[in-house]
């Protein structure tokens, strides 16, 4: 095979592509070619223009993620509309921090569904497309504490353990028929998810200390690892958990 990439005619559906590691992904795979769907709440229109300044169709699908039955329904959707779905990526995701002890059954509910049932139901309506046209790139963004337990975020620990075990679980049923499902492992990404963290001179410090590459992540390292992924160069690679982490995990 010639390495190139070119991602021409793929239709990539991107949740959470409004702002940090989403928008900068749907930008990269837009600049490799493909058109984008964006699934999103809001009104925001900034991640589509610049994707169609770069010559590629780009269409928002009205989806708060919170409503399972348009979650459900939005799939179908974007097929119908833009004739095809090639590339999911399972972007989207929220946080929230409390002792195990005083964590509301309600933020638990939340972050699960949002961070795991989200993704399973889009995975699900993505993959009977994508194994009917035996053909499909499935790219769920896992965690650091996909491996590691966290510290008063258990909900979130729980939600992306099962993301990284979901994507394994997948990738068996449809390697075979083309699909290929992976996922990737941020570190500590300097967006508006960690604002607390990245306000906390102590923690913050803490954190860049034992960064081995010695700062912290920005969205746009991860262009090349959804393009790769999202590509036929990635073709035999399945059920992986790829780390973009500056080192974290290694150390
Ligand atoms: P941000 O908080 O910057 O962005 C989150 C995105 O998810 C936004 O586009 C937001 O849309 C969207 N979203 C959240 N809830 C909903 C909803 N109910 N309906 C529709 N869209 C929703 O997150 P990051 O870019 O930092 O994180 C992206 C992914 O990477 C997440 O899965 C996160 O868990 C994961 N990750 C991030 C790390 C980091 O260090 N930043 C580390 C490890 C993993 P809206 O604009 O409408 O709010």
């Amino acid at each position: 095979m010639t390495v190139s990439i070119n991602l021409k005619d793929q239709v990539a559906v991107v949740t959470g592509g409004t702002r940090g590691i989403g928008k900068a992904i749907a930008i990269g795979l837009a600049e490799a070619g493909a058109n984008i769907a964006l699934l999103q709440r809001s009104e925001n229109k900034e991640a589509k223009q610049e994707i169609e300044k770069l010559g590629v169709k780009c269409e928002i699908f009205n989806c708060d993620l919170n409503d399972i039955d348009r979650v459900r329904n939005v799939i179908p959707e974007v097929h119908e509309k833009m004739g095809s779905v090639d590339i999911l990526v399972n972007n989207a995701g929220i946080q929230r921090r409390h002792p195990a002890v005083e964590f509301p059954e309600s933020d638990w509910d939340e972050v699960l569904n949002i961070n795991l049932k989200v993704v399973w139901i889009l995975c699900q309506e993505a993959g009977k497309i994508m194994t009917s046209q035996k053909k499909g790139k499935i790219i769920n963004i896992a965690s650091l504490v996909s491996f590691q337990g966290g510290i008063t975020v258990p909900a979130y620990t729980a939600a992306k353990g099962a993301v990284g075990q979901l994507t394994k679980a997948l990738a068996n049923e449809w390697s075979s028929q083309g699909v290929n499902v992976n996922a990737i492992v941020p570190g500590y990404i300097a967006t508006e998810m960690n604002t607390a963290l990245i306000n906390d001179p102590v923690r913050s410090r803490q954190i860049l200390e034992r960064i081995p590459a010695g700062r912290w992540g920005s969205p746009e390292d991860f262009k090349g690892t959804a393009v790769y992924l999202a590509s036929p160069l990635s073709d035999y690679v399945h059920g992986h958990l790829l780390a973009v982490d500056g080192g974290w995990l290694g150390r």
